[in-house]
């Protein structure tokens, strides 16, 4: 384990037998558990404000909701869609932004909709809103995807400042690119969760490259 930073995602402990699982349980060199202790206190601390306490508190009940107990065992009941709409409305809020990507229209009307009918006011804003031509980044011709035509460029600035102007209590994700979606958490003023990532190769499900980084994509390891 690097003794610097802090490297949980290769702890050699398995997971019951981790010393953030189990009280009495054991860590590797370099476990943020044991030495960052005064860190913690201080991620505490933060919970003194009410409502980063009632966000996490509420989250936490979500968080049990979301499975059903069959003999000893958790069993997952409820696809992340509902798990938001369901924690929105634990928090007592009513207003929903939406950020989607353009190349989910289907799928940002179906949320919307969705959220509609749970009783939800929803601001919606796609990624292209602003019509701003990718000449604006000072990109050339040749870094569009259709030289010679008018591209405009992925806007989760303006996502964020429409969502903010609209006064939305949450805002959430959908589709958004990598980087765009980072700058949209950035500038984005609600507290901001993520229905779904985009990856155009696999679904919008980027954990199936990952669980086949043994195999089909194993190519993708070798650099
Ligand atoms: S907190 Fe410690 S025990 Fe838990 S995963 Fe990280 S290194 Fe392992």
């Amino acid at each position: 384990m690097n003794q610097e930073n802090c490297d949980c995602a290769r702890c050699p402990i398995p997971r019951s037998e981790r010393s953030c699982e189990a009280p009495l349980g054991l860590a590797p060199a370099g476990c943020p558990t044991e030495i960052y202790q005064e860190l913690n206190q201080k991620a505490l601390s933060l919970l003194a404000e009410p409502l980063c306490r009632e966000f996490a508190r509420q989250a936490a009940c979500q968080e049990k909701e979301g499975y059903r107990l069959e003999e000893g065992h958790t069993v997952p009941i409820k696809p992340r869609l509902l798990e938001i709409a369901e924690f929105a409305g634990r928090m007592g809020y009513r207003k929903l932004g939406l950020a989607f990507c353009s190349g989910l229209y289907r799928e940002g009307k179906k949320v919307a909709e969705f959220l509609v009918g749970r009783d939800f006011e929803v601001v919606s804003a796609c990624c292209k809103v602003g019509r701003t031509p990718k000449e604006e980044l000072g990109l050339d011709d040749g870094d569009k995807l259709h030289p010679g035509r008018f591209e405009p460029m992925c806007n989760p600035l303006l996502q964020a400042l429409l969502l903010n102007e609209a006064k939305t209590e949450f805002n959430i994700l959908l589709g958004l690119c990598v980087g765009h979606d980072s700058l949209f958490f950035r500038h984005g003023q609600a507290p901001c969760t993520v229905l779904a990532v985009k990856d155009r190769l696999l679904g919008h499900n980027p954990l199936a490259a990952v669980y086949q980084l043994d195999s089909y994509y194993r190519c993708l390891s070798h650099r």
